[in-house]
C-alpha cells in the first residue's frame, strides 16, 4: 500500500521506522529481533537506508542488501517497506534495472535521494525517472508496462547543508514535488518549532503533500557532536545541559528517551498524522518511547 494511502486512512497518529542494513558479513537476525519487538506498534511502513560505497575504488558497500531486506520484511511481517534509492552513484540504466526489481517485488514505495557524493546530480532527476516509469516510459522504450510507485523525498527543517538558505532549499523541494514526489520525510530535529516553521514555510510556497517528521532519540553523549557534524542539525541548549548533567551513559539514554517522548506528544497534540523514528540500529529506546505514547 502507498504511504499516502496509509496517511489518508489514518484515524490516529501512525508510526514508521527507519532501519539500517546489517554490516557486510552479518545476518539479518538483528533486524528480525528488532522488528519482532517493534511490530507491537503496528508500523505503517519501514524505511531501509541505502549505503553507497565507502571507497570509490572498492565497488562495494559496507551495508549492502537494501532491496533484499525490504522484500524479506514484507514477506515475513506483511509490513510495507520503503527502500531508499540514491541517484548520485548510479547511471540511469542501473537505476532503471533497480526500479524494475522493486516493481516486480511488489514494493509500492521509494524514498528518492541524491546521496552525498556529488553536486552534479539531484534527487529531482531520480523523482522524474521514477515518475516516467509510472507512465510506462523507460529509457529506451515508450509505452512499456507502467509501475505505480509512491515517491517520497527528503526535506530539511534546518536546511540542507549545501543550500545558501532555507528559502532556496524549500524552492528546490517544491520542484521535487512538482516533478512527482508524493510526500516528504524530514531530517531529524530536536526542536519541534523547527518542524512547525518548516511546514508553515512549505505550505506558504504551495507544497501541499504530507510532511512526515523524523525523530531520533539521542542515545549517547558522543552524539552531541556526531549528530550535528553528520546531519547538520542543532541540538537545543536545554537538551545539552540535561545530557551533561547525566552521570553515566544509561542516564543519557534515559534523557534521550524522555526528550523524544516530549517531542512526540507535542507533534501528536498538533495533529501530526505519522511520526517516523530513526532507529540507527537500536530498538529498546524506541520501544520505551512508543510504550509511553501509544
Ligand atoms: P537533493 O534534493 O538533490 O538536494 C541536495 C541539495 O541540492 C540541497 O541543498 C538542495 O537545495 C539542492 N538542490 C536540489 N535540487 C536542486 C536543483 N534542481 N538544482 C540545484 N540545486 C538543487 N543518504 C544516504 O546515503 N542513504 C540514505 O539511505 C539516506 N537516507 C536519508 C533519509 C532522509 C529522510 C534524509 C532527510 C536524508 C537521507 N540521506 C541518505 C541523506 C541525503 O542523501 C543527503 O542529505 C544528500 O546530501 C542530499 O540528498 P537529497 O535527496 O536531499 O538531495
Amino acid at each position: 500500500m502507498k504511504i499516502i494511502e496509509h496517511i489518508a486512512n489514518a484515524n490516529k497518529t501512525l508510526v514508521s521506522f527507519e532501519i539500517l542494513p546489517p554490516l557486510r558479513g552479518k545476518s539479518m537476525d538483528s533486524i528480525f529481533n528488532m522488528l519482532n519487538i517493534l511490530k507491537e506498534f503496528n508500523p505503517a511502513f519501514i524505511n531501509v537506508t541505502y549505503h553507497k560505497n565507502e571507497k570509490e575504488e572498492l565497488n562495494m558497500s559496507r551495508r549492502p542488501g537494501t532491496i533484499g531486506i525490504c522484500a524479506a520484511i514484507m514477506n515475513k511481517y506483511n509490513i510495507d517497506t520503503v527502500p531508499h534509492l540514491l541517484c548520485a552513484n548510479f547511471s540511469k540504466e542501473i537505476i532503471e534495472d533497480l526500479l524494475i526489481d522493486l516493481y516486480f517485488l511488489g514494493i509500492d514505495n521509494i524514498l528518492a535521494l541524491r546521496g552525498d557524493s556529488t553536486k552534479y546530480n539531484h534527487a529531482i532527476n531520480l523523482v522524474k525517472q521514477i515518475n516516467y516509469l509510472n507512465k510506462g516510459k523507460y529509457i529506451y522504450i515508450e509505452g512499456g508496462q507502467s509501475s505505480n510507485f509512491c515517491i517520497g523525498v527528503a526535506g530539511y527543517p534546518e536546511k540542507h547543508f549545501e543550500s545558501p538558505n532555507i528559502e532556496t532549499d524549500i524552492l528546490y523541494l517544491k520542484e521535487k514535488v512538482k516533478a512527482g514526489a508524493n510526500y516528504i520525510i524530514t531530517q531529524m530535529f530536536f526542536d519541534n518549532k523547527k518542524y512547525f516553521h518548516f511546514v508553515e514555510k512549505c505550505r506558504k510556497v504551495g507544497i501541499k503533500v504530507p510532511i512526515i517528521p523524523g525523530i531520533k532519540p539521542i542515545s549517547s553523549k558522543y552524539q552531541l557532536n556526531t549528530l550535528p557534524s553528520n546531519f547538520y542539525i542543532k541540538i537545543p541548549e536545554e537538551l545539552i545541559q540535561e545530557i551533561k548533567k547525566s552521570k553515566n551513559e544509561q542516564s543519557v539514554y534515559k534523557v534521550g528517551i524522555e526528550w523524544a517522548i516530549k517531542q512526540s506528544k507535542e507533534l501528536i497534540n498538533n495533529g501530526v498524522k505519522i511520526i517516523h523514528y530513526y532507529t540507527m540500529g537500536k530498538h529498546d529506546n524506541i520501544y520505551c518511547i512508543l510504550k509511553e505514547i501509544y
